[in-house]
């Protein structure tokens, strides 16, 4: 816990036998998280950069936003009390909340303060007007966006395309805001392929989200599935719940229910529909987010 992330420590495991098939297919899942137990997986890469930015300009706190559950918000809080920085939570919706959920006590306890916010109020979150109104209660801040979600996030997402092994042929891994996506895409091989499996519910805008963002924008070797999202974030149907508890049987890997086991799920139907080319070499990222799941998800 006291220590800094640290990308050596991401494994590599081969996971084919948790997906039968006669096309010569591999899986392989790198597992970014295991880089830190709370500052773990894609969220590490995404920050550093803010963070570095923040020290740089000479900031003693950052603000950055995120919901209940927010991957984002626990990496974040732990980070910044790591680069001995102040940090802010602005979060999405208050409705009469008496408790706050495990990820924001984890939050405050790292030192976060939160501050709540309205949901029409949380979606002005790039608007000047709410940026200068958090300034004035918090004083002068380092703003990080949602996700991690600007330049300096996507440059330390690309830091992840140095873990690839040689001979992967398609790379697969979950999109929330598409940051950790667009930042591999950027630094990777242009002929290693890209398959991206979005998490919220009709995430179609993020074609056009990712597109934006990258630096080769004629290649066309990427693409996105927004057909594995079980309708969105909070939604954990029995057959996910049961894949996940089946994979981590064959593998001992735990998957999170938000990002990876729906991703995992969608490899597997894929690959049952020949969905992939024979003797594809996918490599799958499991970006973390095991401090969402429900307590006790994988024991008996
Ligand atoms: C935040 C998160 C993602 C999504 O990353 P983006 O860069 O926002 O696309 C994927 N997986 C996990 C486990 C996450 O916590």
């Amino acid at each position: 816990m006291d220590t800094m992330p640290d990308p050596l420590r991401a494994s590599l495991c081969d996971v084919t036998s948790a997906f039968p098939n006669r096309q010569g297919i591999i899986v392989k899942l790198l597992r970014l998280d295991l880089i830190h137990p709370v500052i773990s997986g894609n969220k590490w890469f995404k920050l550093k950069y803010n963070l570095q930015d923040a020290l740089d300009g000479g900031f003693e706190q950052i603000i950055t936003f995120g919901g209940n559950y927010s991957n984002h918000l626990l990496a974040a809080a732990a980070a910044s009390k790591h680069a001995g920085l102040r940090s802010v939570g602005v979060v999405r919706g208050y409705h009469g909340q008496q408790v706050l959920s495990a990820t924001l006590q984890d939050c405050t306890s790292l030192g976060m303060e939160l501050h709540f916010v309205s949901r029409t109020e949380y979606a002005k979150k790039e608007d000047p007007d709410l940026i200068s109104e958090l300034q004035s209660i918090f004083g002068p801040s380092f703003i990080i966006p949602e996700g991690g979600d600007n330049a300096a996030g996507r440059r330390g997402a690309g830091e992840i395309a140095a873990l690839v092994p040689d001979g992967t042929s398609m790379l697969c891994l979950p999109v929330g805001t598409g940051t950790t996506f667009c930042g591999i895409r950027n630094a990777l091989p242009l002929n290693i392929q890209m398959t991206g499996f979005t998490a919220m519910n009709a995430g179609g805008y993020l074609q056009q989200e990712i597109q934006k963002h990258l630096t080769d924008k004629l290649h066309r070797n990427w693409s996105l599935r927004t057909d594995y999202s079980f309708g969105g974030f909070a939604k954990t149907p029995p057959a996910l719940i049961d894949f996940m508890k089946q994979f981590n049987l064959q593998t001992a890997i735990p998957l999170d229910i938000v990002y990876t086991g729906k991703m995992m799920f969608g490899i597997q139907q894929m690959i049952r529909e020949q969905a992939f080319a024979a003797g594809e070499q996918i490599l799958c990222i499991h970006t973390g987010g095991l401090q969402g799941n429900p307590t006790g998800l994988f024991n008996p």
